[in-house]
C-alpha cells in the first residue's frame, strides 16, 4: 500500500514537472516567434532611419566638412556683417585723405609750385580721384554673375551640392554670398561683394587706382611729411614755437596723410601685383590652387598641364580689360567704362583676339 501510494505521489510530481517543463517551452517558442515577427520590423525601420542621411558620396572630407561646419557658419556670417563696416571704412579714410589733400596739401602745392606744376598736379589729382570712385563703386554694385537657376541645358562641369544647380567651368560656390559665383576669383570683404565674371575688371583697376593715388600723394606729400614731423618734434622744446591750432592741425593731418598712404600703397601694391601675375596667367585665386595641385598631380604621371583659359599674357589682360582695339586702351583703360566684359561667364571659347599683337 504504502508502495502504491509512493508511486502516485511520484507519477503525478513527474507529470507536474513534464507540464511545467512544456509550459516553458511554449513561452520560449512565443518570444522566438514574437522575436522573429519584431526583426523585420527593426531592419525596415533601420533602413528607413539610414536613407534619411545616407550619401554614397560620403568620405572623410565630408565628415571633415561636418565638423568643422560652425566654425565655417561664424566665419561667413562674420564676413557678411562686417562687410558693411568694411566698406564704411575704406570709403572714410579715402574721404578723409581727400579732405587732408584738397585743405592741407593744394593749397601748399599752389602757393610754392609754378603754374605748370599746379595744374598737372590738378589734372592728374582728380582723374585718379574719378578712376578711383568710378571703379569702388562699379565692384561694390555690380553683380560677379550667378549661373542660370532655371535652364538645365548649361554646359557645366559638375553639380553644386550646395545650390542643387549645374555649375559651368570656372563657377565656384561662395559661401559668404551662399551662392554659386560665375569665374569666381574670391570673397572680397573690403567691396562686401564677390569677385567674379562682371566686376572682375573694375575690382582690378581699382586695385591699380587706388595703389597709384597712395603712391601718389605719399611721393608728393614727402616734403611736406618730413617739415610736418620735424613741426610736431619741435613742439617738445623749451621754449616751444608758437603754432596756431590750424598750424598743429595741419602738421598732424599730413603725417596722418603720409603714413596712411604709404602703408596703403606698399600693402595694396602686393595684392596688385599678385592680381597682375594671376591675370596674365589666365588664372583666378580660386584657379590658382586647383591648378597647382593639378600640375603636381601631372608631372608625377610625367605629364605637363596645360591651362586652357591662358590664352598668352597680352591677350589675357586684353580679355580682362575689353581691350578690342588700339584706342580702347584710352577709353577702356584709363577712361571710365561699363563695358560689359567678355563672354557669358558660363561658356568658355576662344577671345576674339589675333595672336598676332602687329595685326590688331
Ligand atoms: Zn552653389
Ligand atoms: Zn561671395
Amino acid at each position: 500500500m504504502g508502495g502504491a501510494t509512493r508511486s502516485w505521489r511520484w507519477l503525478v510530481a513527474r507529470v507536474m514537472r513534464v507540464l511545467l517543463h512544456w509550459s516553458r517551452l511554449c513561452c520560449w517558442s512565443r518570444r522566438g516567434q514574437l522575436a522573429r515577427k519584431l526583426r523585420p520590423l527593426w531592419r525596415y525601420w533601420l533602413l528607413v532611419l539610414k536613407s534619411l542621411y545616407y550619401n554614397s558620396l560620403c568620405d572623410s572630407d565630408t565628415v571633415l566638412d561636418a565638423v568643422f561646419e560652425p566654425i565655417y557658419w561664424l566665419v561667413d556670417n562674420l564676413t557678411r556683417w562686417f562687410g558693411v563696416a568694411f566698406v564704411c571704412l575704406v570709403v572714410a579714410l579715402t574721404s578723409s585723405v581727400v579732405i587732408i589733400v584738397y585743405m592741407c596739401v593744394l593749397p601748399l602745392i599752389v602757393e610754392t609750385y609754378s603754374p605748370l606744376r599746379v595744374l598737372t598736379h590738378i589734372i592728374y589729382g582728380h582723374w585718379n580721384l574719378v578712376m578711383v570712385t568710378f571703379h569702388y563703386y562699379k565692384a561694390t554694385h555690380t553683380s560677379p554673375g550667378n549661373p542660370p537657376q532655371e535652364r538645365r541645358d548649361v554646359p557645366s562641369v559638375t553639380m553644386c551640392k550646395k545650390c542643387i544647380i549645374p555649375k559651368p567651368a570656372r563657377t565656384h560656390h561662395c559661401s559668404v554670398c551662399n551662392r554659386c559665383i560665375l569665374k569666381m576669383d574670391h570673397h572680397c570683404p573690403w567691396l562686401n561683394n564677390c569677385v567674379g565674371h562682371f566686376n572682375h575688371r573694375y575690382f582690378f583697376c581699382f586695385c591699380v587706382y587706388m595703389m597709384l593715388g597712395c603712391v601718389y600723394c605719399s611721393i608728393s606729400s614727402f616734403d611736406m611729411f618730413v617739415d610736418a614731423y620735424n613741426a610736431i618734434e619741435s613742439t617738445y622744446q623749451t621754449p616751444a614755437p608758437d603754432y596756431t591750432f590750424t598750424e598743429r592741425l595741419s602738421h598732424k593731418s599730413i603725417v596722418y596723410l603720409w603714413v596712411l598712404t604709404s602703408s596703403v600703397a606698399v600693402a595694396l601694391g602686393g595684392l596688385t601685383l599678385w592680381h597682375f601675375i594671376l591675370i596674365m596667367r589666365g588664372e583666378t585665386s580660386v584657379e590658382r590652387h586647383i591648378n597647382r595641385k593639378e600640375s603636381k598631380r601631372l608631372a608625377q604621371l610625367g605629364k605637363v598641364f596645360r591651362n586652357p583659359y591662358h590664352f598668352g599674357r597680352v591677350n589675357n589682360l586684353k580679355i580682362l580689360f575689353g581691350v578690342e582695339k588700339r584706342s580702347h586702351w584710352v577709353t577702356r583703360v584709363l577712361l571710365p567704362s561699363s563695358h560689359p566684359p567678355h563672354g557669358d561667364g558660363i561658356t568658355w571659347d576662344a577671345p576674339p583676339h589675333r595672336t598676332d599683337p602687329m595685326a590688331i
